[in-house]
Parts: C-alpha cells; sequence; structure tokens
C-alpha cells in the first residue's frame, strides 16, 4: 500500500495487530447490526468489521484513501463508504431503521468537536467507541475532586456514561504520534442523569467556573450567580468547580433565567 499518511488529516494508522484484535473482541460486534466507521484509513478496523457481518457505513474525508478503500473492500456488499467530512455529516439520516453503533479512531484534533457534534444525535446512537488522546479519555472519565474533572468531564458525563476501556501505546501506529492514546466507550443516556433546563446554560455555568478553577465558586461565578443562591441549593460557596457534581452544576444553571443562544459548545479551537 502506497498511501503516505497526511498529518493535516490526522492519519495515524494502527498496525498493532493485538490492539486491532482486542478492539474488536471490546467492542462485541453482531452479524446484521448497523455500524458507523468514522475515518477508516486504510482499513485497519474495517477489514475486521466488514468480516463480523455487520452493515458497515464509512466516512472518509481523503479522496485518495476513499479511492482505496473502494478498491480494498470491493467484494463486500455489506459496505457503504462515504466520502465526507465527518464533522458536517448528518448521522442521524443513517439511523432510519433504528439504533447505530459507531467506532473510531479519530483525527486527535477534531475528536472533542466531532464527539459533541455526534452526540447532537444521540437518539439513534446506541453506543461509541473512540481511541482518543489517553489524556482526552482521563478528562472524559474524570469523576469530581481530581486534577482532570473539568469541563469536559461534565459536559460528555451529561450525555454519556463514560469507560475506559484500555491504553494504546504509540508503537501501535504508522507514523508513531507523541502521545499515549487509549479506547473510551460513551453509551448515550437514553434520559438524561439529570435535570437540565438549558444546555447552553449548563455549558456557560461549567465554562466559566472552571476557567478560573482555583477559585472558589463564590467568586468564580459571581457574575452569575448570588452567594445566597448557592446556599439555598446546598452547595457550599467555598467550594471550587473540581469539587462539584454534575448533579450541583444542573442546579447552579437552572437558576440562570436568560437563556444563551449560543449551543455550539466545542469547536475546533477550544481551550478544554
Ligand atoms: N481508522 C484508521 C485510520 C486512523 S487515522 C486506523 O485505525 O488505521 C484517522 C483517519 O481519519 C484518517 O483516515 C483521516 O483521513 C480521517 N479523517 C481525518 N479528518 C476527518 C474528517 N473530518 N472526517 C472523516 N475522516 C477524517
Amino acid at each position: 500500500m502506497s498511501h503516505i499518511a497526511r498529518k493535516r488529516f490526522g492519519q495515524n494508522f494502527l498496525q498493532d495487530h493485538r490492539i486491532i484484535d482486542s478492539m474488536i473482541s471490546s467492542i462485541e460486534a453482531q452479524p446484521n447490526e448497523h455500524w458507523v466507521e468514522i475515518g477508516p484509513g486504510q482499513g485497519a478496523l474495517t477489514e475486521p468489521l466488514l468480516k463480523s457481518g455487520v452493515k458497515l457505513e464509512v466516512v472518509e474525508l481523503d479522496r485518495d484513501l476513499v479511492t482505496l478503500l473502494q478498491e480494498k473492500f470491493k467484494q463486500y456488499d455489506n459496505l457503504r463508504i462515504h466520502s465526507a467530512d465527518a464533522l458536517r455529516f448528518d448521522f442521524s439520516a443513517l439511523a432510519v431503521n433504528g439504533k447505530l453503533r459507531v467506532i473510531g479512531n479519530l483525527p486527535y484534533n477534531i475528536s472533542t468537536p466531532l464527539m459533541f457534534h455526534i452526540l447532537a444525535n444521540s437518539a439513534c446512537i446506541e453506543d461509541m467507541f473512540f481511541m482518543l488522546q489517553k489524556e482526552v479519555v482521563d478528562r472524559i472519565c474524570a469523576e469530581p475532586n481530581s486534577k482532570k474533572y473539568g469541563r469536559l468531564s461534565v459536559m460528555m458525563q451529561y450525555y454519556c456514561a463514560t469507560e475506559w476501556l484500555f491504553d494504546v501505546p504509540p508503537e501501535s501506529f504508522d507514523p508513531v504520534p507523541k502521545v499515549m492514546s487509549a479506547i473510551v466507550r460513551l453509551v448515550p443516556h437514553t434520559v438524561p442523569p439529570v435535570q437540565v433546563d438549558s444546555l447552553a446554560n449548563l455549558n456557560t455555568v461549567v465554562t466559566t467556573a472552571f476557567s478560573q478553577r482555583r477559585k472558589t465558586l463564590r467568586n468564580s461565578l459571581k457574575k452569575l450567580i448570588d452567594e445566597q443562591t448557592m446556599l439555598d441549593l446546598g452547595i457550599n460557596p467555598v467550594l471550587r468547580a473540581e469539587n462539584i457534581s454534575l448533579s450541583d452544576f444542573a442546579k447552579l444553571s437552572n437558576t440562570i433565567v436568560s437563556v444563551t443562544q449560543d449551543t455550539v459548545f466545542f469547536d475546533e479551537a477550544d481551550d478544554l
């Protein structure tokens, strides 16, 4: 195969067969399930998925790789290749016949906005398995009172149950990335775990509180929520953002009356 990895498309191809096998065995794909793979690349995960008999849709941005995939997998009738940008792809349109399962070894520069783009359509999604930078997986899964707990943890845990599956060392890829990777499983909640009146307000409170994470809530949220309101909710105003749960953030955000219109939570330039 003569494809030269393109840095701008975040291409790091999986080449360690033990990792590929572990990933495939942990997803427990069943024949005839409907799967979407994002960024199939040269097909490291695509091939075993096709062999497992699932109905597979893949979304690949690099047209050279689309051509390569068409050629490589032309004997399979359970594959549909979409030559498209996953960030702009309408995943809900694929789910006309029920639930979707999602897998991807994502380009790390777009992984967070992409996950939130998919979660906006999460009603049709059963679960998602992503290979991400380990640091990002740690933040997604972090619990209160830890250093990694932050905006990404709270917003992601509002949408899904999160589970770290295993770490993947840099040598498992070609070219070798600089960072450690890990696999996370995300299972969108069918019923939200907490009552949130406005997701935009939740995002505003969480972003504001963590943007000065060393400050107490009384100080960091001063412009949004007064101290007495925090006390009334049973939330100690001298705690910091990293000490309070998703449920507390939800209660705080529900006290804000004016609704922020902006609902784009994470974009490509976002600082987490
Ligand atoms: N899954 C393969 C490839 C991983 S590299 C493997 O494990 O070996 C990441 C892949 O995502 C590349 O194929 C890259 O071209 C593709 N990609 C990058 N940005 C994308 C986007 N916005 N939408 C869809 N695919 C994208």
